[in-house]
């Protein structure tokens, strides 16, 4: 008899999960709270404009592409390569493209801010060596199994160990090697990308520069709230059932082994039960307190993040898919964020504008501003306090760089912060990427995919190894899959 798998929660990790475990012929049932799919990955019309909620950059969607061709079905997540990845605003007016092109990108370096054109592909070499050397140990497979550390790879990457510097953080390496500041803090920027800060984080985190330097910058063709509607849709072909507006409030076990969960709408039978939801809610929220794993789970968080999702009824020729304004002094934002815990008053603001390259996403004329800033995760549970002041520091701050006045132009608004995000994915304080990687250790403090104490119960998503993000949380549930077949043949 076909083995009965229930998936709680249909984020990013939730759906990938289906899709490989239906295809590998188990009963699927995914379980989700809301009464919509995707988790942090969605989106939605306001007014006249179309945005995604959360995600916005892309890489690696070959990850995405993998699971179409494991569903063996004929319909295509449509993505294009982009030319230029981001623009870069200063301000004292220095503005930067960053290309896709290294050579092109590596001398507008050199122009604009005075670097070698070699320093920067000197950088982006090291971070190719630095995945090349680690990336099949800490991404694609377990790091809680001793076995995955006795091969070949891992000898090289342990004999190559030096070309790691393990025991420097990325704003050392990066300052190291760059004489610009400006430089230090554009190659510093990806830190962020799991919510960390470059001046605790491990140089090893200078890899993320080589997912979009190297490996490529892509756009989805038709927002990134179509990845989840692409795996959601190749689930459903796949026979999975989805059972919405079903909020799982207890796993249960008996004799340390998963015999089902209970939920907002009765109770249900599984053989196994994957979880897509945060390792902390499952811990506090679904499991008997005698499983709780105190030290895994004290573990730094992430950063948060607060959205001002506005539709502009005016054109910005100088802005692109991605754009970064940064901050003043990038070490003062993060001390901000990760030692007083607030935010800060001169952020870097990032413009997300997928009108860019999807035109209708709003009316003609007119563009889909998602304008985010960073934040600490909120450790208070309570509604955040610094949303108005924020907002103000936010336009003061554009209508500076783009010399515009840019309340005129804002049609519609809608906000996204620390604390909706908790109540709308359960994520622990809204944080974005589970836990910070702001120690060297933080791969291997973060949870496993597989509960060491309780039989049949897996873990996958942002929250758990390999980390948060679209591709390790595509990355996870390929883990998780590969564990519960090895173990049910
Ligand atoms: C504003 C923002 C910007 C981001 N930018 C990027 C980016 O540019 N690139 C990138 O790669 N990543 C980005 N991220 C991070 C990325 O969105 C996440 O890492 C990823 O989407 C997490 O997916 P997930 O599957 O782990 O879980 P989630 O998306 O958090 O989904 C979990 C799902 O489980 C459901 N659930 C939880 N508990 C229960 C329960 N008890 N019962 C039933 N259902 C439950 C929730 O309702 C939710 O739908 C961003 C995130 C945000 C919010």
């Amino acid at each position: 008899m076909k083995k009965h798998i229930v998936i709680i929660g249909s984020g990013v990790a939730g759906l990938a999960s289906a899709v490989r475990l239906g295809a590998a012929g188990y009963e699927v049932t995914v379980l989700e709270a809301n009464n919509y799919v995707g988790g942090k990955l969605h989106g939605k019309k306001i007014g006249r404009y179309r945005f995604d909620l959360g995600p916005s950059v892309l890489t690696m969607p070959h990850l995405i592409e993998d699971l179409t061709a494991i569903s063996q079905q004929n319909i295509k997540f449509d993505y294009i390569h982009l030319n230029k990845i981001c623009n870069y605003l200063y301000e004292d007016g220095t503005f930067l493209c960053a290309y896709a092109d290294k050579n092109k990108f590596a001398t507008e370096v050199e122009n604009k801010l005075g670097e070698t054109k070699q320093s920067v592909l000197e950088q982006l070499k090291d971070s190719a060596t630095a995945y090349e050397l680690t990336s099949d140990l800490f991404m694609h497979q377990s790091l809680h199994k001793l076995s995955n550390f006795l091969n070949l790879k891992t000898l090289k990457a342990l004999v190559n160990i030096r070309k790691l510097h393990l025991n420097k953080t990325m704003n050392e390496v990066n300052t190291k090697r760059f004489k610009n500041p400006k430089t230090v803090q554009l190659f510093n920027r990806f830190a962020t990308y799991n919510g960390s800060n470059p001046f605790q984080a491990p140089a090893l985190i200078n890899i993320i520069a080589h997912l979009e330097h190297n490996m490529g910058a892509f756009a989805a063709k038709n927002g990134m709230h179509d990845i989840t509607k692409h795996l959601y849709q190749l689930s459903l072909n796949l026979g999975v059932e989805f059972k919405l507006n079903t909020k799982v409030t207890k796993i249960k076990t008996d004799n340390d082994k998963v015999i089902g969960v209970s939920t907002s709408n009765g109770d249900l039978k599984a053989d196994i039960v994957v979880s897509g939801s945060d390792i902390h809610h499952v811990y506090s929220k679904l499991l008997d307190p005698k499983y709780y794993p105190n030290k895994l789970l004290k573990q730094e968080k992430s950063l948060s993040g607060l959205i001002f999702y506005w539709g502009i009824n005016k054109q910005f020729a100088e802005l692109d898919l991605h754009n970064i304004l940064f901050s003043k002094n990038g070490e003062e934002e993060f001390t901000t964020f990760f030692k007083h815990k607030t935010a800060y008053h001169d952020p870097t603001i990032y413009i997300n504008i997928t009108s860019k390259i999807t035109p209708q996403d709003a009316p003609e004329g007119c563009e889909n501003w998602f304008v985010m800033i960073n934040v600490p995760h909120n450790e208070s549970s309570k509604p955040v306090d610094y949303i108005d002041e924020m907002r103000k520091q936010i336009v003061a701050k554009i209508n500076r760089l783009l010399k515009t006045d840019i309340e005129q132009y804002i049609e519609v608004e809608e906000i996204l912060d620390p604390y909706l995000i908790e109540q709308r994915t359960s994520s622990f304080g809204g944080s974005l990427y589970g836990n910070s990687s702001n120690n060297k250790y933080a791969a291997f403090l973060r949870h496993a995919n597989e509960s060491s104490k309780i039989k049949n119960l897996y873990f996958c998503g942002g929250s758990v190894h390999p980390g948060g993000g679209i591709p390790l949380g595509l990355l996870s549930a390929k883990i998780v899959s590969e564990m519960i077949g090895s173990k049910n043949q």
